[in-house]
C-alpha cells in the first residue's frame, strides 16, 4: 500500500494548554511511560468534561462515575450540537440520541434511537445497573428511561432545528466527510484504584437518515473496555468503525503488546487498507486508546482530530492527534 509520507510526531504535537503551569511539561508527558493515577481523556476540545470527571477522579471517585459525569457535559450543552440536547436532528427533524458505557469488569449498558433524553448515557448505565441485558433501543430505550424517572424533554434547539432547515432546502445527503459534524464524545477514565471505564455519547451524523445508528452505542466499535488491558473509544464516521470492530480491535492489540499509539494506528490503517485510500481520504475517524499502565495514543484518519488530557500533573491539556493523512 502507498503511504503519503507521515508526519512525524514533532509535527503534530501542537499543543493548547489551558494551565500555564503545564506549558513545559504539556502534551509530551501524554507519551511518557510513567503516567500517574488518576487520569481522565476525551475525544475533542472537551476541558469542561474532563473537568466533571476529575471532580470525582479528584476525591477518589470511581472511573465509572468519572466518564458518566464526564459524558453528561456535552450532553446538557444546546451548543454542542453533536451530542445530547442542542444536537442536530435527523433528515425528519428528529433528534436521536446513542450511547453507552462499560466498567473495568466488562459489564456494559447502551442505548440508541433514543429520543426525548437529555442524558442518553445515564439511561445506558441504568440498563447496565438495572437490567440484565445491554442495550435497549428506541420506543423500548424510552420506556425504560420514564419507567427508571429519567424527565422527558424537548432536544431540538431553536438554532438546530434553524441549520435543519437550511439543510432542507438542498437535502444533500452526504454523511462522509465533514469534520465539523463530527463532535461525538468518547471519554475514558482510570481512577486511583487503577479501573478504566469508559462512556461515548452521540446524536450521531447530522441529518442521518431516520434510524440510523452509528458506532457510538455499539460496544466493541464506539467503545471498549478490559480492564486488565486497556480501554478504547472512537469518533468521526461510524459505519467505519463498525466494520472493522475498531475499539475492541485496538484493546486486542494493546492485549498483544501493542502500544496505545501504536494499536490505534494500526485501526486506522487496517480501514484505510479495507476502504483504498482514494475513498478513506474523504473518512473523518479517530480513535483514542489507554492502556492499564495509564499511556494514551490517538490516531486519525485526517489532520483535524484532538484530544483533551487530564492527569495530575496536567490540567486538562487539548493534544492535536498524529493523522494519516
Ligand atoms: N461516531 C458518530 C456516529 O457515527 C459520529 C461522530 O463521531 O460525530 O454516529
Amino acid at each position: 500500500m502507498s503511504h503519503p509520507k507521515r508526519k512525524t510526531r514533532r509535527d503534530f504535537l501542537k499543543v493548547s494548554v489551558l494551565s500555564a503551569s503545564v506549558l513545559s511539561t504539556g502534551a509530551l508527558s501524554a507519551f511518557s511511560s510513567q503516567e500517574k493515577r488518576p487520569l481522565v481523556v476525551s475525544t475533542w476540545r472537551n476541558t469542561d468534561a474532563n473537568n466533571a470527571a476529575w471532580n470525582v477522579l479528584s476525591k477518589n471517585g470511581r472511573a465509572l462515575d468519572a466518564v458518566e459525569q464526564g459524558a453528561r457535559v456535552p450532553e446538557a450543552n444546546p451548543k454542542d450540537t453533536s451530542v445530547g440536547y442542542g444536537g442536530l436532528p435527523d433528515r425528519e427533524g428528529l433528534v436521536t440520541l446513542d450511547a453507552c458505557i462499560m466498567d473495568e469488569k466488562s459489564n456494559c449498558g447502551s442505548v440508541a434511537f433514543v429520543q426525548g433524553y437529555k442524558h442518553p448515557i445515564s439511561i445506558a448505565r441504568a440498563v447496565m445497573e438495572k437490567t440484565p441485558h445491554v442495550m435497549l433501543v428506541g420506543k423500548g430505550a424510552e420506556q425504560f428511561a420514564a419507567a427508571q424517572g429519567f424527565k422527558k424533554e424537548k432536544l431540538l434547539t431553536k438554532e438546530s432545528e434553524k441549520a435543519w432547515k437550511e439543510w432542507l432546502k438542498k437535502s444533500e445527503y452526504k454523511p462522509y466527510h465533514n469534520p465539523g459534524q463530527h463532535d461525538t464524545i468518547g471519554i475514558l477514565a482510570q481512577d486511583a484504584d487503577g479501573n478504566l471505564c469508559g462512556a461515548c455519547t452521540t446524536s450521531g451524523m447530522a441529518f442521518k437518515m431516520h434510524g440510523r445508528v452509528g458506532d457510538s452505542p455499539i460496544i466493541g466499535a464506539g467503545l471498549y473496555v478490559d480492564g486488565e488491558v486497556g480501554a478504547a473509544t472512537a469518533t468521526g464516521v461510524g459505519e467505519e468503525m463498525i466494520r472493522i470492530a475498531g475499539s475492541h480491535t485496538i484493546v486486542e492489540l494493546m492485549r498483544h503488546g501493542r502500544s496505545p499509539q501504536q494499536a490505534c494506528e494500526e485501526a486506522i490503517k487496517r480501514l484505510i487498507e479495507k476502504r483504498g485510500e482514494e475513498k478513506a481520504k474523504e473518512l473523518s475517524v479517530a480513535f483514542l486508546a489507554l492502556n492499564i499502565k495509564g499511556k494514551v495514543g490517538a490516531y486519525s484518519t485526517n489532520d483535524v482530530f484532538e484530544y483533551t488530557l487530564t492527569t495530575p500533573d496536567q490540567m486538562h491539556s487539548v493534544i492535536r492527534s498524529e493523522s494519516y493523512f
